[in-house]
This record gives C-alpha cells, structure tokens and sequence, in this order.
C-alpha cells in the first residue's frame, strides 16, 4: 500500500462510518436548496439585538438560528433546527444504548391525572391551564410523571418486566416568571425526560449509576467542559439526585466545589460545615442605643466592629405561628435548606412588618435571639459565636456582648443549617476549601420513591404474586437549553465556534464574486458536488454579496473548517482553507483540498 492508500484506508476505517451516521441524521439532498445560502433561510444581523443579555442568546438572534414569536416562545429557523436534531441524534443515542425506550406522550394532559397525584392545586401558576370545548380541564405538560405512570399503570403487571426506563425527547410548557437569556429559559422549550421503575432499591441504584455514565457520555459527545453537582431535589427527599452543569459564567446556578477534593454542589444544596463550639463569654451583656443603626451594615459601622461578629434575625412563617431564624451577620439565608426544616413553612415566606411587630415587639433592624418571644432555629456558625451584638427587640435598642445559653436559651435541636456556604468554608468531605463555578443546568437526575407510583397505584406483582408499588427515578436533560450552552461555551468576538460534532454543516464553501467570475462559480459547484459525495454536510455561500459580508457571516454561524474559493487563487489552481478558530488561511491545490477536510473530521 502506497502513502495515500494507507490514508484512504484508514480514512475508510475511521471517519467514514462517522460521515455516514451524521448523514443520517440530516440526508443531504443534492437538489434541495437548502445547502445554498443563496435561497436559505439564514437572516444574520449586523448589530447586536438590543434586549439580548447573554452570548448566547445575541448569537443566537444574530446568527439566525432562532427567531422569537412572543415571550419565550421562539422558532427555530433552518440552521437552528440542524443543531438541535444534531444533539437529539446524539441524546438519542446514548439513551438507546443505556437501555432506555423510546415513547411520546401528548403536550396535552388531562387535569384528573393531576388531580390523583395532587398536583393539580400544588403546580401554581407555572402550569398552562386550558379547557377543551365541554369546558374539561387541561394543561400543557411541564413534565409528564403523570402520564408515565399512568401508562406504567395500566401496561406493566410483573416484575419480569422490571427494571424499565422510558424517555421521550417532547416539547414543554412552563409558564416561568421570567423567561429570560433566549432558549436558556424559555416558556415552550424540548426536554428528554426519562422515568424508570424498580422493585427495589438496588435496581433503582443501578439504573440511576447508568443514567449518570450516560449523561456524561452525552456532555463529552458534545465536548461540553461540564460539572455533575449534588443537587436538591424539591419536596421529594433523598440523596440520590445530581444536576449537571456546563460550566459557563453566564449561568444562573451557583456551584460550590473544592478544588482539592470531590465535592461539587449546587449552592442550593451545599453543606454549611459545623464550626467549633462557642468561646466561653468574655463581655457582660449590655444595651446600647441605636436609632438609625437598622442594618448589619450600620450596626457594625458604629461600634467598629465586623459583620461577622453580629447576628441577623428573619421572621418566617412556620408550620405552628412564625419562626425566627438566627445567622451570623456577614451569611445569607438559604431558603432551600431552610424551607427542608421541619418546623418551618415549605416554601419559605417571610413574615411581613405587622407579623413581625405583634410577635416580636420591635420593627425589623431591632431583632435578636435575647428575650425573643417567639420559637428560633439558630445556625450553626451564629450558634458558635460568643459576645455578639444583636437587635433588643425593643426599636433603637441594640445588645453588645450577648451569648448563648447565659442570655439566650439555646438547646441542640435548635441548631441549624441555614446559610448559603462561601467561598473559603472547609469543604463537607474535609478536603481542602469551597470555591465557586457559575454553571448552566443542562440535566437533573433524582430518585421518585413512590411519589407518584403510589397516589396513581401503579403496581406490578412480584415473584410471589404479591403486589408491590414500584420505585421511581426521574432523568431530565434541556434540549434546546443545550443549544445556548453550547454556544456559551463556544464563541469569540466574531460569532460561534462549533464543535465537530454539532455543526449545523461541516464544511463552508465561500464562493468570492461568483456573480462576476465564472471560474469561480464553476470550481465552487464543483468542489460542493465532491465533497457532497464524500457524505460531508455543506453550506456553499453562493450569494451576490461583498466579501467582506461573506467573511462576516462565515464567521458569525461558525462553520469549523472554511474554503475560500477565489479568481485568484484559481489562476494557480488553489483555494483557501481557513479553521475558523485559526486567523490565517493557508492554500491548497484544488485537487486536494476535499480530502485535506475529511481528515480533519474527527
Ligand atoms: P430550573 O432550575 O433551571 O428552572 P428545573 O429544576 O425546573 O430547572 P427540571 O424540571 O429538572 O428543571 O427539567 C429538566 C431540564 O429541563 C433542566 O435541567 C433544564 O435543562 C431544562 N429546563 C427546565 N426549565 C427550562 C426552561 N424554562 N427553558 C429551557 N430549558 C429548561
Ligand atoms: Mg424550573
């Protein structure tokens, strides 16, 4: 075998199945124009959209891959779609190889189901509610563990038939509050959601651990540099739930991880660690007056002090009358967590001026553990401190030199987590310290128990023909949020930089003139028609436009691998090929250059 028939071996032997499985997912079609940019769909946008906040969302709208039809609700314009069907074909994939089937249930859901599950009342205003023409209720589905276990419910009877997953890659409705960062939060937007059932535990525990290996599989597929965090999991409970992160700085999620060790969680859910017990009390307690002294701020202002040598005190409502919430003055309330304590009210609300008033006997600015008439959970680094400044309960009154116990009742089960971690706190598995990543939420695995199975009774019979309600695990993953991530993680100045394998074309033919030249309309066809037949995915900018604004476009849509097919070039039977990560283009022999792209499709 000589050189270039090793190559074309090994060519044959590696890339070319890969060609050929893209070119099923989008079958190029010789005829159809929609390789041309001459007819396709492809609006960019010189400026940058004026209520674009994030990158992602500006390149987007400039790139013309979506178009918005009303608040987060948008289309997706051809070169869009091309990617989104790119990271279906790819969730797809992994989740056939895991084991998962495939279903699709309706948009469209009965209220009845909801109602048996009681979550009809509970959804709020999040849930789409429509009524058909008999005025029967309905809502547009948010997520469908309903309707799966109903399904489950109706067509599942043994165990023989346990473990199973299904999935489904469908459309969603969230009315959310603020939709927001174009497809990063939209109201419609596609989701795979898979639900499993077991009979047990371990079987949930395997299914959970394959789901994990396959959600990474997918991320790596996409080269996405992501997290998989320990997360909360809502009113459900348990462990066993993680969410996975593209680490980007736009992202709305906070991350809390150590560096030196294991441990990543959402900031939502991460472990504030106990500190050391209080100091014994050095000070006597003391009254000092503080008329303007209403915040953390001005109160250690004033006596030189800081913040962290204070403590705040927030009123919520509890499950018995309101409930005081004691922390250190420099921490943040973590309502997640403090919505999980059993005697406070899920979710957290605050207790508003007049509540506070009449149960504590002082405004806001002036509260504090000593004397509190009202029950209080204290968090664990307010609970070690000793001679610390509070509020009086008594308005312009302030106490310096407060401890626990002497003037403040404190028993064990008062002590709590209820702060959000900061950087620098000593990492729950003791390795190292918390620093903090900002992250997009791309997917969400966590255990159902019976949430579901039980209020729809679904049951199968085990080997003794007894019946048994069935564990569920629930795997969620943001399609279309995966498009803006994506592009969060993948992008300069100029525009977008995909990845290999999510581009919505492989290769970008970029004809300069071709309405002036007709070497250059003929070697630029002829260049598209063999790559064509090598399986590649082309754009050929065919259009009667200044370079200038072709270059531009190239480099907005960000087709990685770029030809430049020109008179000039031509003349000594080379074209340009340009990276669109690379600044300079280098020339190759016309004769070549097709083959010069197919190696670099890995
Ligand atoms: P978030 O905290 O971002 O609101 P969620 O907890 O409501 O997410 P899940 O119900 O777990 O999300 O949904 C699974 C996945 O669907 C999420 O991980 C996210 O990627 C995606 N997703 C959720 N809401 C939206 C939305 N409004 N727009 C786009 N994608 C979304
Ligand atoms: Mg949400």
């Amino acid at each position: 075998m000589n050189r270039l028939n090793v190559n074309r071996f090994f060519f044959a032997l590696f890339y070319a199945p890969r060609i050929v499985s893209n070119a099923t997912v989008i079958s190029p079609t010789r005829k159809s124009s929609n390789m041309r940019q001459s007819t396709l769909l492809l609006p960019t946008l010189k400026e940058n959209p004026a209520d674009a906040d994030v990158a992602s969302h500006r390149l987007m709208l400039r790139a013309g891959l979506i178009r918005q039809l009303a608040s987060g609700l948008y289309t997706w314009l051809p070169l869009g779609l091309r990617v989104l069907r790119k990271i279906e074909h790819i969730i797809r994939d992994e989740m056939n190889i895991s084991g998962a089937q495939e279903v699709m249930m309706p948009i469209v859901q009965p209220a009845e189901l909801w109602q048996e599950s009681g979550r009809w009342q509970k959804m709020g205003s999040e849930m789409l509610r429509i009524k058909d023409r008999h005025e029967r209720d309905f809502c547009l589905g948010p997520t469908h563990e309903e309707v799966i276990t109903d399904i489950f419910r109706r067509e599942v009877h043994s165990y023989k038939q346990l473990p199973i997953n299904f999935y489904q890659i469908q459309t969603k409705f969230r009315d959310e509050r603020r939709p927001r960062f174009g497809v990063m939060r939209a109201r419609e937007f596609i989701m795979k959601d898979a639900y499993s059932f077991h009979l047990d535990q371990e079987s949930f525990d395997a299914t959970y651990q394959e789901m994990y290996d396959c959600y990474s599989r997918i991320l790596n597929r996409m080269q996405l540099t992501f997290r998989a965090v320990q997360a909360d999991t809502g009113n459900i409970g348990g462990d066993n739930s993680h969410e996975f992160h593209v680490l980007a700085s736009s992202g709305e999620d906070t991350i809390a991880y150590s560096p030196a060790g294991s441990y990543a969680a959402n900031l939502e859910k991460a472990t504030a660690m106990a500190p050391a017990a209080a100091p014994a009390p050095g000070q006597d307690l003391e009254k000092i007056n503080t008329p303007n002294e209403k915040t953390i701020d001005a109160i250690s202002k004033l006596l030189n002090i800081s913040a962290s040598q204070t403590v705040k005190t927030l009123v919520v409502k509890g499950v018995e009358g309101p409930v005081a919430i004691i922390l250190r003055g420099d921490h943040e309330l973590n309502k997640i967590k403090a919505a999980k304590l059993p005697s406070i009210a899920s979710p957290i609300e605050f207790a508003d001026e007049n509540e506070i008033i009449q149960s504590m006997g002082a405004h806001p600015g002036f509260l504090g553990p000593v004397n509190c008439k009202i029950a209080y959970l204290v968090d664990r680094d307010a609970a070690a401190l000793a001679d610390f400044v509070c509020g009086a309960n008594e308005d312009g009154v302030h106490f310096t030199g407060a401890n626990w116990h002497r003037d403040s009742p404190l028993d064990d089960d008062q002590i709590v987590d209820a702060r959000n971690v900061v950087e620098g706190d000593a990492a729950p598995d003791g390795e190292g310290t918390i620093e903090f990543l900002r992250g997009i939420e791309v997917g969400h695995i966590f255990q159902l128990d019976k949430a579901y199975s039980e209020p729809l009774e679904a049951s199968v019979l085990d080997k003794e023909g007894v019946s048994q309600i069935p564990i569920m695990g629930c795997y969620g993953m943001g399609v279309t949020r995966l498009v803006a991530a994506v592009i969060e993680q993948n992008h300069d100045d100029n525009g977008i930089l995909w990845p290999q394998p999510l581009t919505p074309y492989d290769l970008h033919i970029v004809a300069l003139n071709p309405q002036k030249s007709e070497a250059v309309r003929e070697a630029s066809e002829k260049l598209y028609n063999e790559a064509l037949a090598t399986g590649l995915e082309i754009l050929l900018d065919d259009r009667d436009e200044r370079p200038g604004v072709k270059f531009a476009d190239a480099d907005l849509i960000g087709i990685p691998q770029r030809l430049i097919v020109g008179d000039r070039g031509l003349k000594n039977n080379v074209v340009e090929y340009k990276k669109r990560e690379e600044k300079e283009a280098i020339e190759l022999p016309l004769d070549q250059v097709i083959a010069h792209v197919t190696r670099r499709i890995v």
